[in-house]
């Protein structure tokens, strides 16, 4: 196999979750060797290079900017059990697998709140839990029978509602993800990436790989200063993958997703709107709009809008009309914050999936792949990316590994996330909200 691609446009603007990077690693000049390769420096990339160094397996780290450049670092920071996909619909045609899907979102979960202590990361966690929240009473019943159907398959859910659900006035109730919480996303990739810097493993940032040729029992990664001639190696570029010739067609569909924070709330108003347990909130529209309070007392909520890519993924501010349309989502949803203002929007590729499920697999001889996380990986990602360094370490696999992993890299083509398709949810879900505002 040979396969090249040209590398992706590297800057981004950052969020404002941490300070710009200030110490990146040197880009790989020359040729170097080692066992395994681990292309993109992501929760999934980062943690999969730390495990294997752990145990022992001579690791490299090539990434194309620097390590928590994309998703990573500019998330919302829920981390959830959340599997993307109706409940209903999955346990309804998917009767085995859907307790083990759930098993395998807690598992997640289990191990990011383990991840944060053990590197010691300082990333503002608060196990709140998270609440997929009702804005009208048709939503609040079928958030009952879904927590009923959650808890029948193992999940840690409960079906809350009225004041003493602790949310803000605006919803009415919902389904409590009693696991995980909220946390600053930047902070806990900035506490991964000094872990594996200061351990000693190699890590080559600014090194986009151009290509990936398997030669007999080695995997060669080019790169625009050197090669890496590694036994394995794992591609863990989630989005950017769809521009990867080397990553399995068609894997992921991306999608750029728009954050916004305010500027910091006065705490008396803050409780003032009901939202007292501080758990992180989400919508049951089509394309859900997310909100979380922030340790610095700001709010940050998004989504609302996702927007295909138009060309090759890479560099892109937040569109202003985006941002317009976000702030009247968050006005109507606090309105007595309306006078808060804005501090600053930025926003990130998401890797959706058609099965709406994360993907793990081979693609070629010695090639592997972790991605599409479907806007869930702060807990999916570091969990995969770990047992995947397991796998290739030489363990069994792993129950919560089998249950997403793909025997053959084939993928079904994804027209949902196309722009005509999310225009058209964007439009459904604006016809609910009138609704729902007549019901109030
Ligand atoms: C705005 C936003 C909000 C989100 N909110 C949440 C949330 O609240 N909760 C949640 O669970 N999830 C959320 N997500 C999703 C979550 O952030 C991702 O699923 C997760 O970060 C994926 O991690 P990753 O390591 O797989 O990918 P990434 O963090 O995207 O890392 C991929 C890396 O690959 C590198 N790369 C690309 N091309 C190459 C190449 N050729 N060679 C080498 N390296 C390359 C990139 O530079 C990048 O650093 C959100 C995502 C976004 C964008």
């Amino acid at each position: 196999m040979s396969r090249t691609s040209s590398s992706p446009s590297l800057d981004c603007p950052m969020t404002g979750w941490v300070d710009p990077l200030t110490d990146e690693c040197p880009p790989l000049r020359g040729d170097v060797r080692c066992e395994v390769a681990v292309l993109g420096g992501g929760y999934t990339g980062m943690t999969a290079t730390r495990r294997l160094a752990e145990r022992g397996v001579d690791v490299v780290l090539v990434e194309a900017a620097f390590c928590g450049r994309g998703a990573s670092s500019r998330n919302a920071g829920h981390l959830t059990p959340t599997i993307a996909g109706d409940p209903q619909i999955l346990a309804t045609f998917y009767r085995r697998r859907a307790p083990e899907l759930i098993r395998f979102a807690d598992h997640a979960v289990d191990f990011s709140e383990n991840l944060v202590t053990a590197l010691g990361a300082d990333c503002d966690y608060e196990r709140t839990g998270n609440v997929s929240a009702a804005l009208t009473l048709g939503q609040l019943r079928r958030a009952e029978r879904i927590t009923a159907v959650l808890r029948r398959c193992g999940g840690e859910v409960e079906f809350v509602e009225g004041s003493g659900a602790g949310l803000p006035e605006a919803f009415l109730g919902g389904i409590l993800e009693r696991k995980g919480g909220i946390l600053n996303p930047g902070k806990l990739a900035r506490g991964l990436r000094s872990a594996l810097v200061s351990s000693g493993v190699r890590v080559f940032e600014r090194t986009p790989a151009t290509a990936v040729t398997s030669r007999g029992n080695e995997v060669w990664v080019s790169t625009p200063g050197g090669r890496v001639r590694a036994g394995r190696v794992l591609l863990a570029t989630n989005a950017y993958s769809r521009d990867l010739s080397f990553s399995p067609r068609r894997a992921v569909a991306p999608l750029w997703v728009t954050l916004a924070e305010t500027e910091p709330v006065d705490p008396e108003q803050l409780e003032a709107t009901g939202w007292t347990s501080r758990s992180g909130v989400y919508t049951q529209h089509v394309i859900l709009e997310n909100y979380r309070p922030t340790a610095s007392g700001s709010i940050v909520f998004g989504t609302r809008q996702v927007q295909a890519p138009r060309g090759a993924l890479g560099d892109r501010t937040p569109d202003g009309a985006v941002v317009d349309d976000l702030t009247r989502g968050f006005h109507e949803r606090f309105p007595s914050l309306r006078g808060v203002p804005l501090r600053r929007a930025w926003g990130g590729w998401i890797a959706m999936t058609p099965s709406w499920l994360p993907v793990v697999g081979q693609v070629a001889p010695n090639v592997f792949y972790a991605l599409g996380y479907n806007g869930h990986g702060l807990a999916q990602a570091p969990y995969l990316g770990a047992l995947m360094a397991d796998h290739l370490a030489g363990d069994p696999t792993h129950d919560d590994l089998a249950v997403v992993w793909r025997e053959r890299a084939r993928f079904a083509p994804a027209p949902l996330f196309g722009a005509p398709a999310l225009r058209l949810g964007w439009a459904i879900d604006r016809l609910f909200d009138r609704f729902a505002r007549r019901c109030r």
